[in-house]
């Protein structure tokens, strides 16, 4: 297995931030969508598997576990503009 060092972790890290959706409806990062992953491309980190990408799915449609329904992803920047919208209103 990948060894991982001290720097990938934190160069992971930093991409989450960087690239951040969330759910349109509630902000929640927890969405989740389907797709085709490299069966054998598996790597642990810190104890979360994490698969290299291969195909996006057909119609992919997203989840998001707070609301528990579909969601559509918005990015981070984008969900702060829908938040301040929201207050005005
Ligand atoms: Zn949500």
């Amino acid at each position: 297995m990948l060894k991982t060092t001290k720097k990938m972790r934190e160069d992971l890290k930093k991409l989450r931030e960087d690239d951040l959706v969330v759910c349109n409806m509630c902000g929640s990062e927890e969405i989740e969508e389907p797709i085709f992953a490299k069966s054998n491309s598996c790597i642990i980190i810190d104890g979360e598997p994490y698969y290299k990408w291969a195909n996006e799915v057909d119609d992919t449609q997203y989840w998001c576990d707070s609301c528990n329904d579909m969601a559509r992803p918005v990015h981070i920047s984008e969900w702060e503009e829908i938040k301040r919208e929201k207050k005005d209103e």
